[in-house]
């Protein structure tokens, strides 16, 4: 198992368990249908769920259009980095689109508020 992922397919990820708990929570709901209110209930918060879920596919649609497309040296496909460092999405070779962190070794903090803040 990768420790990490690219930041896309995380979110993606993320989009697809939101779809899934939304899912289970209505399926809970059957298991109500004597009292129609907690029925309506879970229903209601599976929707809001999968609701949740088109809005996280929406932002995902966002980023992809924000993030910078290169191709990978390590596998030779387009792949798409998000922030200063991040991951191909196919072979998981991590990417920098910072020159300072060439060849140093990949780690995720480069991307936290702070260390971008310092490079802003
Ligand atoms: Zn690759």
């Amino acid at each position: 198992m990768a420790k990490y992922s690219s930041k896309i397919n995380k979110i993606r990820t993320f989009a697809l368990s939101l779809i899934f708990v939304g899912f289970i929570v209505m399926y809970i709901g059957i298991f109500f249908r004597e009292s129609p209110v907690l029925m309506t209930f879970f229903m209601l918060l599976g929707t809001i769920f999968i609701v949740a879920s088109t809005g996280v596919y929406f932002w995902i649609g966002l980023l992809s259009t924000k993030a910078v497309q290169v191709v990978c040296p390590s596998c030779g496909k387009y792949t798409k980095v998000l922030g200063r460092v991040d991951m191909c999405m196919y072979c998981k070779e991590p990417l920098t689109l910072d020159k300072t962190l060439e060849g140093k070794e990949f780690d995720e903090k480069y991307n936290r508020k702070s260390q971008q803040n310092s490079a802003n």
